[in-house]
């Protein structure tokens, strides 16, 4: 039940001790690392929600798995084992490993896209975009309106505009669309699910144009656990019969195994149409490996079948959804503003409202990332104005709507006493927030600037 405290539906079989260094270490650390969380080593955090990719925790079979691989160059048993739970949970005959999601995204891309051409989604990821970007292609949002109110609640936030996905295509003709990337669920909008009914939507847009369409898949289960939560008609199916529908809308996609496949590294394409598969894997073996290994040990792909089943099980889909709306409820109730619904993977803070006095022009989410790491040892990571960088023809920073903290919760890492020290250490700054200061850079990298900034408090 979402919201509610529930055990977990696991115990613990090894620990990986962690602790809360003195607060004079952690000032000093934070001097040291320019005020920037991603230079400090992990080993001063005491909870790390920087990510939920790769940082999953790894079942007893699967680490059990990691002792059977098959380290054979070409017909690996556990690529078989792969493939074969890649076609039963989501009906993809053809599987390509991949070393993570963005090699996925790389070979099938490069297969599909023509420079020019544009490619339809929800969200794009920022690596999608990337790779989109580098074939000289042109990523395309289409997400409905409401994904861009933090506020109004809908049960499916990451649903792509219908109409406005078939008068794109309408305008600028089927042959400039490379094809429609619909991402399960939502990561750029904060987690957020796409209904089944949109996805069927856009497969009959798709097929009125003779176009195809990919699921960027790395939070599938997820996205299927909120489809039978929400939407009318689920409730009696399992997760496995909504995953299978889910992909019968689409030609193939997409995987970041880091998220949705709860091991630290791994991906894959998965495909229905075995010219497609076959134009593809030649450029796997370029790019990634031989078709049945693909960057990865045997090893880990055995993981990764391990960790699709896994994933689809509704004890642990249950608790896991669930702990995220539970650190939602605790922040809601404690009146700190965060960004309604709460998605799958994460809870978002909205810095600028918390802290009002802060101008957008010394970075509110920055500077209440660095106050939660000096409370309470925790790594956060901000999604605001730092991250957008700056235009890059006039040179201006390039302020979004909205500066938010992102709490990133890892799969089975963490319990929901954790939760409770987060919301706790938002309780204690809440109580002092006028007296947190903004930043300004010290150091500011051309690219990229928010891995390697360096800033001072103002
Ligand atoms: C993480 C992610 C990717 C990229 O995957 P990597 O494994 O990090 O290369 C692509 N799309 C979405 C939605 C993701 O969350």
């Amino acid at each position: 039940m979402p919201g509610t405290k529930m055990p977990p539906p696991w115990r613990i079989k090894m620990v990986e001790p962690i602790k809360m260094i003195p607060r004079e270490e952690r000032e000093r650390l934070l001097e040291e690392a320019g005020y920037n969380l991603f230079a400090l080593p992990s080993e001063a955090v005491y909870i790390d929600l920087l990510t939920d990719s790769g940082t999953s925790a790894m079942s007893d079979a699967q680490w059990g798995g990691l002792m059977q691989g098959d380290e054979a160059y070409a017909g690996s048993r556990n690529f078989y084992h792969l493939q074969s739970t890649v076609e039963d949970i989501m009906g993809f005959k053809y599987v390509i490993p991949t070393h993570q999601g963005r090699g996925a995204e790389n070979i099938l891309f490069q297969h599909l896209i023509r420079p020019g051409q544009y490619v339809l989604g929800n969200m794009h990821f920022d690596t999608t975009k990337a790779h989109i970007e580098w074939r000289q292609g042109r990523a395309v949002d289409l997400a409905a309106e409401i994904a861009h109110d933090t506020q109004a609640y809908h049960p499916f936030k990451g649903n792509i505009d219908l109409e406005a996905l078939e008068e794109f295509i309408q305008q600028k003709g089927p042959d400039q669309i490379a094809f429609i990337l619909v991402t399960v669920t939502c990561n750029s909008g904060g987690g957020q699910p796409v209904s089944m009914a949109n996805m069927r939507g856009v497969r009959a847009i798709a097929d009125r144009y003779g176009l195809k369409v990919f699921m960027d898949a790395a939070r599938f289960a997820e996205n299927a656990w909120f489809i039978r939560q929400r939407e009318e008609g689920y409730r009696d199916k399992t997760i496995k019969e909504i995953v299978r529908e889910m992909f019968s809308y689409a030609d193939g996609c997409t995987m970041s195994a880091k998220k949705d496949a709860l091991v630290n590294i791994g991906g894959f394409v998965g495909l229905r149409d075995e010219e497609l598969y076959k134009e593809v894997s030649r450029l796997g073996v370029v790019f990634e490996g031989f078709p049945t290994y693909g960057g990865l040990a045997g090893r880990d792909m055995e993981a990764m079948a391990l960790g699709l089943k896994e994933v689809i099980q509704p004890e642990y889909l249950a608790y896991r959804i669930g702990q995220v709306e539970y650190l939602g409820q605790r922040l809601r109730e404690a009146g700190i503003p965060i960004v309604e619904p709460v998605g799958g993977h994460a809870v978002f803070v909205d810095a600028r409202k918390f802290l009002p006095h802060i101008e957008k022009e010394k970075f509110p989410a920055q500077a209440l990332c660095i106050e939660l790491y000096r409370e309470a040892g925790i790594r956060s990571v901000e999604v605001g104005g730092v991250l957008a960088g700056r235009d890059p023809e006039t040179g201006e920073n390039l302020y979004p709507k909205l500066d938010l903290l992102r709490l990133t919760i890892p799969r089975r890492v963490y319990t929901n006493e954790h939760m409770d020290v987060i919301a706790d250490a938002f309780i204690a700054i809440k109580k002092r927030r006028d007296s947190i200061r903004g930043v300004a850079f010290v150091e500011e990298p051309p690219i990229l600037r928010h891995f390697t900034a360096r800033f001072k408090l103002v």
